[in-house]
């Protein structure tokens, strides 16, 4: 147990060493009798930018209704009325008593991204020129419009755009507001790595700001833009459902690396028990394994003047993880189909005698089906100790697995399908974004899980993604495309790391440093010295 139940534990919690110092006092929040509590608040700071980083189902949105007088906390108290001027007497000399002052004097204006964007047609029919119209409180939005690059969708609605839009059209009507406190519940879903720096850079700017004290709040789990964009960092940690501790706030830098090694050290406290390292010099590029597969150069286009797709031909090795990376609508998606088979290419020709297991962008598993029924009529593995151990519990699916297909969330899902596509028997495995709606914890988990399923089963991985972490993580080598969004794609054959970084990082003018202390990436400042001078010798990712 980790020291909160005194019986077996009913979360099958991680092993915590010690009990948190923050749990013998009372919670921030308790919704009642054995529910979720909360300990710990983050601490909104004008001018600033302030990032959460960890798991869901940690307290964040209940965090932030406190934050926004939508709930008052009770301190722990369920059963009688709360009040303000306790919760004042408990933040009494800390950096937050400031906050809760201006807040019980109701001088607090919230401006809010909701986590799922997914949800905004349910909620609203119109175009996007109509959702937008009504948030324009500072004047901005034209120019929101332009940076966020939604022009092209303004007139279509809200129900038939794509993830990516979507996401882009709910930044701009929460950075249009006019508010004190800005909470965005994760910005990267969906986005590829130049529209996450893009809206990283308006977050940015929107908090420094001189002529208004406005504080911005980021819950993000794509940790090379929480670190390009916070000033400071609150980590998150507990049992998701159970309790959530909010930590008091670190400098991002600690806080990631804390983060990373598993272990914080101002809480003593461990919260994962193996570290997460990074590989500072490319991989060398010799390969034990065979050749898999040579496919031809192959090109496809969906029509006269519509988008067109070139591949150059190359060679795919056995037990490789080979990392797909490049911008939003230039082709990945189509490449994955004309490998399956789902689509036709107008020239070469995909003759190659493999099974593919696929696990597509957008997934659609939608029968009324249990997710355990689901599981076991994919392999006869399931419920066996092996593959409890290599799928079921990195991708935490225990909780889940009673549950019907249509009730999961997006990260219920995504978790789902990863699986369903490991657990089949097949010679190249395809995943197209398996980070997108997985918080930064399951995504080091199922990190995890698809690459000692490659190492183990001698499988060769394809993994498409623009967490540039996983990639690093995962991949042995790269295939980049480039071209023209929604006009022109092409594909490199698959290259070293070195190489393929290099490529693609060009192309997105951005370069990364190592942290000195955990060798882990980190986006340098555009124009400073070490971006200069790495541009100048083209070593956009391995520096050293
Ligand atoms: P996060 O934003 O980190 O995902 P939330 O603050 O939304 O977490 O939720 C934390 C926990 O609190 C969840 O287990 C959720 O089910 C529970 N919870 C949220 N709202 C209520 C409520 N009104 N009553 C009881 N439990 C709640
Ligand atoms: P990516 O996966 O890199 O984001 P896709 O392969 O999904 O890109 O799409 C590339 C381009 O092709 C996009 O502009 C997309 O709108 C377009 N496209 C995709 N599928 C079709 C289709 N069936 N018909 C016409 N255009 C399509
Ligand atoms: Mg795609």
């Amino acid at each position: 147990t980790c020291g909160i139940c005194v019986e077996k534990c009913p979360f099958d919690a991680i092993e915590i060493i010690n009990l948190p110092q923050e749990l013998n006092e009372d919670p921030v929040h308790r919704y009642g009798d054995n529910a979720f509590a909360l300990y710990g608040l983050p601490v909104p700071e004008p001018g600033k930018v302030t990032g959460i980083l960890g798991p869901n189902g940690i307290g964040k949105s209940t965090a932030v209704k406190a934050l926004a007088g939508e709930i008052t906390p009770n301190l722990g108290i369920y059963d009688e009325d709360p009040n303000w001027d306790a919760v004042l007497d408990r933040f009494r000399g800390t950096e937050l008593q400031n906050y809760i002052n201006k807040l019980i004097a109701d001088d607090i204006t919230v401006a809010r991204k909701p986590q799922y964007v997914d949800q905004i047609p349910k909620q609203f029919s119109g175009n996007t020129r109509e959702l937008l119209e009504h948030t324009d409180e500072r004047g901005v939005l034209d120019e929101l419009i332009d940076r966020l690059n939604i022009r092209p969708v303004m007139d279509q609605d809200i129900d038939s755009i794509s993830g990516g839009e979507l996401q882009r059209v709910a930044i701009a009507a929460c950075l249009a507001r006019d508010a004190d406190f800005y909470f965005l519940d994760e910005i990267t879903p969906y986005l590829d790595i130049g529209q996450r720096m893009t809206a990283a850079r308006l977050i940015q700017e929107l908090a420094a700001d001189e002529e208004s004290d406005r504080s911005m709040l980021v819950v993000e789990h794509d940790l090379a833009i929480l670190d390009l964009l916070a000033d400071t960092l609150h980590v998150a940690y507990g049992e998701p459902g159970a309790f959530g501790v909010i930590t008091p706030p670190k400098s991002v830098r600690n806080g990631i690396n804390e983060y990373l090694k598993g272990y914080l050290t101002n809480e003593n406290m461990r919260i994962r028990q193996e570290a997460i390292t990074f590989e500072e010099h490319a991989p060398r590029e010799s390969f034990t394994g065979q050749p898999l597969v040579e496919y031809p150069s192959l090109s496809k286009s969906y029509g006269e003047g519509e988008f067109s797709l070139d591949v150059e031909g190359g060679l795919i090795y056995e037990s490789e993880v080979l990392g797909i990376v490049g911008p939003n609508g230039i082709g990945k998606s189509t490449l994955a189909k004309l490998f399956t088979g789902a689509l036709e290419p107008d020239e070469g020709s995909v003759d190659f005698e493999l099974d593919i297991s696929y696990k597509p962008q957008y997934i659609e598993i939608d029968q009324p089906m249990r997710v355990d029924a689901f599981l076991s009529t994919i392999t006869d593995e399931f419920g066996s100790s092996y593959w409890n151990t290599e799928v079921a519990n990195p991708l935490q699916l225990n909780r889940i697995m009673e549950q019907n297909l249509t009730d999961l969330s997006g990260g219920e899902r995504q978790r789902v399908a990863i699986a369903a596509c490991l657990s089949q028997d097949a010679d190249l495995y395809l995943l197209d974004e398996p980070s997108a709606h997985l918080d930064v914890e399951q995504r080091v988990q199922a990190t995890t899980a698809i690459r000692r399923y490659a190492e183990n089963h001698d499988a060769t991985v394809m993994v498409i993604d623009h967490d540039i972490y996983m990639i690093d993580l995962l991949a042995d080598r790269l295939m980049v495309f480039d071209g023209e969004p929604a006009h022109h794609g092409h594909a490199t054959p698959p290259q070293g790391m070195r190489d393929g970084m290099n490529e693609f990082l060009a192309d997105l003018d951005i370069t990364f440093r190592r942290d000195e202390r955990t060798g882990r990436p980190r986006i340098n400042k555009p124009e400073s010295q070490k971006d200069q001078s790495q541009k100048r010798s083209g070593e956009y990712y391995y520096s050293v």
